[in-house]
């Protein structure tokens, strides 16, 4: 008998800061067809606008550090209701508390679906740091990286617990070039869907 096939649309992308989960994203939702859907991406979009949101989170992201659980709470409600993220979206960069991924939970069970999969961009901390300075964002001092690194392993990192019981993690050696990983994601894929 063929085993069941796991239908992937509603999707985590999962990683330490410099994995390349941006990039990885970008290429998994259009294979998919799915919305990448970047919560950093929203929150630099915010600051280049300069709305209110942008003026809260600006001194933050700048530190490297974490905006808050309630603010992301509203930001991420208000995208996974859009149109365009109803059959499905790959999310970057959320959930990245154990808080937000009880707030996830909540978002989806109140619509009534469920996520499929968690892809898992393993790369080891000591390359970290180089991937990222080679990168050159506005928050890509290797101060700020540091301290972003120290965060993703104190808060982040023990996220991947809350979905190991549902068996939904997909794990990816990243620490490979561009090109090599998206052939890995390329057989993940294949053989889950
Ligand atoms: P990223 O582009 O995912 O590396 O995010 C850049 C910065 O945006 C992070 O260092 C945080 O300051 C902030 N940020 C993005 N997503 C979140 C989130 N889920 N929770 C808290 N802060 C976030």
């Amino acid at each position: 008998m063929v085993a069941a096939k796991r239908e992937l649309s509603r999707l985590l992308i999962f990683g330490p800061p410099g994995a390349g989960k941006g990039t990885q994203a970008e290429y998994i939702a259009a294979q998919l067809r799915i919305p990448a859907i970047s919560t950093g991406e929203m929150l630099r979009a915010a600051v280049a606008e300069g709305n209110e949101l942008g003026q809260m989170v600006d001194s933050i992201m700048a530190k490297g550090a974490l905006v808050d659980d309630g603010t992301m709470a509203g930001v991420v409600r208000a995208r996974l209701v859009k149109e365009d993220a109803r059959d499905g979206f790959l999310l970057d960069g959320y959930p990245r508390t154990r808080g937000q991924a009880e707030t996830l939970a909540t978002i989806l069970q109140e619509q009534d679906i469920a996520l499929d999969a968690v892809i898992y961009l393993d790369v080891p901390e000591d390359v970290l740091v180089d991937r990222v300075l080679a990168r050159g964002r506005a928050d890509d001092q290797e101060e700020v990286i540091r301290e972003r690194i120290k965060v993703y392993e104190r808060k982040t990192k023990p996220v991947l617990d809350f979905y190991r019981g549902d068996d939904l993690i997909l794990s990816v050696d990243g620490n490979q070039g561009i090109d090599e990983v998206r052939q890995s994601i390329d057989a993940l894929l294949g053989e889950s869907t």
